[in-house]
């Protein structure tokens, strides 16, 4: 019939992130219905494995939502049933031709649509993209590809990535992925823009003072360094996720939601950036730290790497938009490993009220009448203002209080992975959430000359004890521009 069918390929399937995300996100999928009736799931890496071996391995990690348990056990069954491996090397285009013909057997004849999942390091993409289009893409329905960040290493690496990927596929092929724009709050991020009055009439270099991005994760690199040394923590987050998340929040409005409009508007917001100055970057890396009896390693612990590595695990960077909307408003990124908490958000400060008819109430310290926007991306998500108010009782007393919209006491909905939005979106040919070409040059352009020089000059990233709050560096660059990081009604 003219049914169609889906063949997806988890290339790299014995691997880490297949296991932790894409298998347990496809399972989502099925349990939500959103996968198509006649759909095949291919497990594909060089390690040997049985259908039945996959199926166990996938087991263990598949979950059901809190609120949907029942017939979950018979889910995950049925779900395993649909799941295949196939052992094979990705520079074989034998290989993947005897994939093409275990999915063909599954197809049966419908019209095929092939979805490959590219979760290998990234050396092996160009091969496996070579594999998979030469001769396993589908001749009646669409093929496209997932790819998995990084995208190169600067802008020379990335754009040959891309050269090479397009001798195989076209752009609209390529689904390049940042998992922070799948994630609630990123979405949300454009809906609190264009569908709120009271946000976009503020949201320029008039009533914004400066804007924050910060990332933290309160754990190191725990033995899987080998890879991470390679890049460092400002092309790991800040040139990928925080920077597209500050795309987002800063671009124009898009002529529609069409994936091309929003894309546009992104690019144009990132080339108005300029590139880096080392003077706006400070860059650390952990040491070990003794607390509580125990011993925190520092990062040139990890045996995976090398003991005289330079590689920045924090950085904090100021960054500018030279547009009439931004001029001269610092957009402050700070992103680190082995830090005191693990989160990501976005603050948003205002300036001073002109004039304020209150400003004796906050003393010398007039930052703490700022207003404050606060998008937390995780975890437990929420949006909140922070706004002044007046203490109830006789007296005038101002208190900094929180319009709070906090997630989980407004939905009680669990909240699905960024990876299950991606996937189905991917799925849909929807292209919204994915990095274009053009995106991704724009983006390695501002952040590739200082990356060069960090390198080039060796510079000595400033040590930071495992679980602090990071280098004192990342508050005199603040400082610099008027800026203090994090909560302002709170003593730092
Ligand atoms: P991984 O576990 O290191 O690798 C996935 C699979 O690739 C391995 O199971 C292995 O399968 C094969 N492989 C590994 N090294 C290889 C080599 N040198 N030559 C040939 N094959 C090799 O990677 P991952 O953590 O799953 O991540 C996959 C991709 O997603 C990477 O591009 C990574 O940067 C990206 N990513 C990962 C995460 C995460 O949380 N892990 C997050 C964001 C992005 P076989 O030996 O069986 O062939």
């Amino acid at each position: 019939g003219c049914e169609s069918s889906l063949s997806i390929t988890v290339v790299g399937a014995s691997g880490d992130l297949a296991k932790k995300k894409i298998f347990p996100a496809l399972f989502a999928l099925y349990y939500e219905d959103c996968l198509p009736k006649h759909f095949t799931i291919y497990g594909y890496a060089r390690s040997k494995m049985t259908d039945a071996e996959l199926r166990i391995m996938v087991s263990k990690t598949l979950t059901c939502r809190i609120d949907k348990r029942e017939n979950c056990g018979e889910k995950m069954d049925q779900f395993l049933k649909r799941c295949f491996y196939y052992s094979g090397h990705y520079d074989s285009q034998d290989n993947f031709a005897e994939l093409d013909k275990k999915m063909k057997e599954h197809e049966g004849g419908r019209i095929s649509n092939r979805l490959f999942y590219l979760s290998v390091p990234p050396n092996i993409f160009v091969d496996a993209v070579r594999c998979a289009s030469l001769t396993a893409s589908s001749g009646n329905g669409w093929t496209r590809v997932i790819v998995e960040k990084p995208f190169g290493r600067d802008s020379e690496s990335s754009a040959a990535l891309t050269k090479d990927l397009k001798q195989f596929l076209s752009e609209d092929q390529i689904f390049r992925i940042d998992h922070y724009l799948g994630k609630e709050l990123v979405e949300n991020l454009s809906v609190l823009r264009f569908s709120n009055l009271i946000f976009e009439p503020l949201w320029s270099r008039q009533y914004i003072r400066n804007v924050q991005l910060i990332f933290s994760e309160d754990f190191g690199t725990e033995g899987r360094g080998g890879y991470f040394d390679n890049y460092g923590i400002i092309r790991d987050i800040m040139q990928n996720h925080l920077l597209q998340i500050l795309a987002l929040f800063a671009m124009e409005t898009p002529v529609s939601l069409d994936a091309e409009d929003i894309r546009n508007e992104k690019v144009k917001v990132v080339r108005s950036m300029r590139p880096i100055q080392l003077d706006d970057v400070v860059i650390g890396q952990y040491k070990s730290h003794k607390k509580g009896g125990v011993t925190y390693p520092a990062y040139t612990d990890d045996m995976t790497v090398p003991k005289d590595s330079l590689t920045p695990t924090f950085a904090a960077a100021a960054l500018f938009i030279d547009n009439a909307r931004w001029d001269g408003v610092p957009f402050l990124m700070k992103a680190g490993k082995a830090l005191h908490n693990k989160s990501a958000e976005i603050r948003v400060q205002f300036r001073h009220v002109p004039g304020n008819l209150y400003n004796r109430n906050f003393g010398t310290d007039l930052d703490r009448a700022t207003n404050e926007l606060v998008i937390r991306v995780q975890p437990d998500e929420a949006v909140y203002l922070k706004i002044n108010n007046k203490v109830p009782g006789l007296g005038m007393r101002l208190d900094r209080s929180n319009l709070n919209l906090h997630y989980a006491a407004r939905y009680s909905k669990e909240i699905p992975d960024a990876y299950e939005r991606l996937l189905l979106d991917a799925i849909e040919g929807e292209r919204r959430l994915f990095i274009r070409s053009d995106e991704l040059d724009a983006a390695w352009a501002i952040f590739t000359p200082v990356l060069k020089e960090l390198e080039e000059k060796q510079i000595i990233p400033e040590y930071y004890p495992y679980g602090s709050r990071g280098p004192v560096g990342a508050h005199y660059l603040a400082a610099r521009y008027n800026v203090r990081w994090g909560d302002l009604s709170l003593e730092q």
